[in-house]
């Protein structure tokens, strides 16, 4: 039979198929090819003797959540209390879109702002927009409808940003563990949490928030250029077919951050991005 590994607690892998689930072990041949059947897995299994037999082909695996096949993150980020942090938040849609998962922004706590930091907001918030980046905001149930459906998301953000509340909103069912103990804990210590798919609006949320305290790990600059929208989508008008946009002439990149076409923001995060890992 076919199924999804939805749960995993130290050998135990909980499997789902066609709405009934299944306590299953691996087979010893994956300890002996060092494989390790992941949370996320679509899997094979013998259903009489709860085996795990093979294990389809992955997308994509993290490590932290231990998951595989991720289909998007949504970064929760909260525009005031804490104030947005540009910085956070283009990392991680920098990094995000490298693992081959779609980032979608999900502004918080736009009541907080008053009437002049509301039109400083939208300003960003259209900015994002306009670039490609898949944009919401938490203010109702409604603007989640569609996005969950038939996915496998991640949750990541700042601390403080109101993961928790998101979720408790979304289905007041589910406790997730995004909250400030799990993030100390991820801090080094060692755990014994397990890694869990949570059923949502028709899809499947990953118990853990991940890429918190991700860096650009095995990123060239022109992986950072090539994985921020505006960075790689104007680079065939620059001069040179591989401009980084910082130190070459007739830079269409640099023009536009000129006439404030590209979010100044944007631009000294790239720099600041390329510098950290040079
Ligand atoms: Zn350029």
């Amino acid at each position: 039979m076919e199924g999804l590994i939805i749960k995993n607690i130290s050998n135990d892998y909980i499997v789902k198929s066609k709405d009934k689930f299944y306590n299953c072990k691996a087979r010893g041949l994956f300890k002996k090819n060092k494989i390790t059947p992941l949370v996320g897995d679509n899997v094979i299994f013998d259903e009489k003797n709860n085996y795990i037999l093979e294990i389809k082909k992955r997308k994509n695996s993290l490590i932290r959540p231990n998951v595989s096949n991720v289909d998007q993150a949504l970064i929760v980020t909260s525009v005031k209390e804490p104030n947005l942090d540009t910085y956070l938040l283009d990392k991680l849609l920098t990094i995000i879109s490298f693992n081959n998962i779609e980032p979608i922004i999900c502004f918080t706590k736009i009541d907080l702002l008053n009437k002049e930091e509301q039109k400083i907001i939208e300003q960003f918030i259209n900015y994002y927009k306009s670039i490609g980046y898949k944009v919401i905001t938490n203010e109702n149930k409604e603007n989640f409808k569609n996005i969950f459906i038939n996915k496998i998301t991640v949750l990541t953000g700042q601390s403080g940003a109101g993961k928790s509340s998101l979720i408790n909103m979304l289905d007041n069912n589910l406790k997730l563990q995004t909250n400030e103990i799990s993030y100390a804990l991820n801090r080094g210590k060692h755990t014994t949490r397990h890694t869990e798919l949570y059923k949502i609006m028709s899809g499947y949320v990953v118990d853990t928030p991940g890429f918190s305290q991700v860096e650009f790990n095995d990123m060239k600059p022109s992986d950072i250029r090539d994985n921020m929208k505006e960075m790689f989508s104007n680079l065939h008008s620059c001069k040179y077919r591989d401009c980084m946009h910082i130190r070459e002439d007739n830079c269409y990149v640099k023009e536009l951050v000129a006439e404030e076409k590209i979010l100044k923001t944007r631009y000294i995060n790239y720099k600041n991005f390329i510098d950290s890992i040079e």
